[in-house]
């Protein structure tokens, strides 16, 4: 093994949209989500979601027709293939859910590529309706973590991981969103965090990038986050990173604070793996 695990957001991070929205967009229901959305937790509307479109006579057959269809980089599916290929262990933390990520996973033939995929558990009923249900069920309590939604802390997953593969490995978080910030947060020195850039997790970093702790490297399209990526892979396998780590990383703008890439664009075709 490489000693690292590559933690991945889902939506807008392996797939190019929101998994949620193309499901509700595609079968016609976007009007009446939008009217909902502003009524109760996102989480509780997907599960409301999928009561009115049983209800509207829409099964899962077709659900999972439109899941066949969501939009995902070519170099996305390389990258992962790559990093599982030199020793990586894969994981998911995403506030999607279990039937979606499933469904699309196995229809790019990359399910078996993930350990652990940490996220909103589902399942079809016996009326053969989808049900989607809180991660945390926060009608019991609160996780406490104010920066998350109330249905799941992704800083409290990554918590958990690093308590348990911390010792003797490094991470690598890739995310877009707000939800990602909290497990970006909580990573350590030496660990890296892969924001896409101009998404709202690149923003929030850059709005105070002293709190963040891991080296930062962003990310904008599928081409580039394979290239990012199987660098730091490279970077950690190889053990030349620590040139780097001994200062910490701050700057005050944003623009100058990523470290740039530019240096290693030629990237190596094969990654060295260790036995
Ligand atoms: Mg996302
Ligand atoms: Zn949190």
């Amino acid at each position: 093994m490489a000693g690292i695990v590559v933690v991945f957001d889902f939506d807008k991070t392996i797939i190019d949209c929101d998994s949620d929205n193309w499901v509700v967009d595609e079968l016609g229901f976007t009007e009446l989500f939008n009217q909902l959305l502003p009524t109760m937790p996102w989480n509780s509307l997907m599960d409301r979601m999928m009561r009115e479109m049983h209800a509207a006579g829409v099964t899962v057959g077709e659900i999972m027709e439109v899941l066949r269809t969501v939009p995902i980089h070519p170099r996305v599916i390389s990258a992962i293939k790559s990093a599982h290929d030199a020793g990586c262990e894969l994981r998911i933390v995403s506030d999607a859910n279990r039937f979606f990520i499933e469904t699309i996973l196995n229809n790019l033939g990359l399910r078996s590529y993930f350990s652990e995929i940490n996220t909103n558990p589902s399942y079809v009923d016996d009326d053969g309706r989808l049900r989607i249900l809180p991660y945390h069920d926060f009608t019991k309590s609160t996780h406490g973590c104010h920066l998350c939604p109330p249905n799941m802390c992704k800083g409290m997953i990554i918590e958990r991981i690093l308590s348990t593969e911390a010792r003797k490995n490094k991470f690598i978080y890739l995310g877009d969103g707000s939800g990602d910030y909290c497990p970006s947060l909580r990573l350590r020195a030496g660990d890296r965090v892969m924001p896409r850039k101009n998404f709202p997790l690149w923003d929030l970093i850059c709005s105070d990038a002293k709190l963040i702790t891991a080296r930062i490297h962003d990310w904008t399209d599928g081409g580039d986050l394979e290239r990012v990526l199987l660098h730091l892979i490279n970077e950690i396998v190889n053990g030349d990173e620590d040139a780097s780590a001994g200062a910490p990383f701050i700057a005050v703008d944003c623009k100058f604070q990523t470290i740039p890439m530019a240096s290693h664009e030629a990237l190596p075709q094969a990654l060295r793996i260790p036995n």
